[in-house]
């Protein structure tokens, strides 16, 4: 083992078991004890690494007891290693308290790499953008979900969430309504053996997902292209001078703009009145 008394943040295949590191099957099959977010659902993956560790239960209900714990064991010089359903814990899943808890016990945290249905999903996206936005889950309520997808609208980066099933319809649907022209990519069951990545305009998402109840099952990681970079750069400029220079009014310039390229209105409408000021 690397490393006694530290907190060894271990991923866990999303699916596919031989995506466990060989640096993670060392540690969890030599750790004494391993916080876990579901002890029965990691049971069988410890039992057959024949890990002899005893389990802490550190869940999203129980995170302060469990860091309690944890900071114990780490200071009577013991190795912990956390880990969660599935994929790295802290990402939508439990584990950022808990760390925080145990380095500010001044205690080691060593995180691994490994899966995680986010880069797994944008590695395989083909997005071209520059940067991306990890955005997690959205809220489950409508209003919300539309306002939340309202505010990521201008942002120039791809913008990266996770779903479940039972809520894909409606959130691809609040994508297609906030977003207009955006390509969607849609990457399910990842690592497993139904897995799909499936790229078209935003707007056909609907569609595409209600034509086979099967492209509506497993779990999702749905991904937009980012807002064009800027309106001072490119299409969007190139487009607003000209209808300005067909003599168009800002406001309605700005927002033809904005329809044809894709460029934020509010970008353009700041861009024309500064080119009619300056
Ligand atoms: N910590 C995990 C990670 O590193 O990716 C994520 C945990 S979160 C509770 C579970 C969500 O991750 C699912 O609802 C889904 O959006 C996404 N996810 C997990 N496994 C996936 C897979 N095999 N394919 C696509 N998405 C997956």
């Amino acid at each position: 083992m690397e490393e006694s008394a530290a907190l060894y943040v271990v991923p866990t295949p999303l699916g596919n078991l031989a995506d466990l590191t060989r640096r993670a099957e060392e540690i969890l099959r030599t750790v004494p004890w391993v916080a876990a977010e579901d002890t029965r659902h990691s049971g069988p993956l410890l039992k057959q690494l024949g890990a002899q560790a005893r389990t802490i239960p550190a869940h999203r209900h129980n995170e302060h007891e469990a860091a309690a714990r944890i900071v114990e064991k780490l200071q009577a010089g013991e190795a912990v290693a956390l880990i969660s359903d599935a994929g790295t814990p802290g990402i939508s899943d439990p584990g950022a308290r808990i760390v925080a808890a145990v380095r500010a016990a001044g205690c080691k945290v060593i995180p691994l790499p490994g899966p995680c249905a986010a880069t797994t999903a944008l590695s395989g996206s083909g997005l071209l953008d520059e940067h991306f936005l990890f955005y997690g889950f959205l809220p489950s309520k409508g209003g919300q979900r539309r306002q939340a997808l309202e505010e990521l609208r201008e942002q120039p980066c791809a913008l990266l969430f996770y779903e479940a099933p039972h809520r894909v319809l409606e959130t691809v649907e609040d994508m297609a309504t906030v977003f207009g022209e955006r390509t969607l990519v849609i990457a399910r069951e990842l690592t497993k053996l139904f897995e799909t990545i499936h790229s078209l305009p935003v707007a056909e998402g609907l569609a595409w997902l209600k034509e086979d109840p099967n492209r509506q099952r497993g779990e999702f990681v749905l991904m937009l292209s980012g807002a064009p970079a800027n309106a001072e750069s490119g299409e969007g400029e190139r487009v607003l001078k000209l209808l300005l220079a067909e003599g168009l009014p800002v406001k309605q310039a700005a927002k033809l703009a904005s329809a044809i390229t894709g460029a934020a209105k509010n970008a353009l409408y700041d861009l024309a009145l500064a080119l009619k000021a300056g």
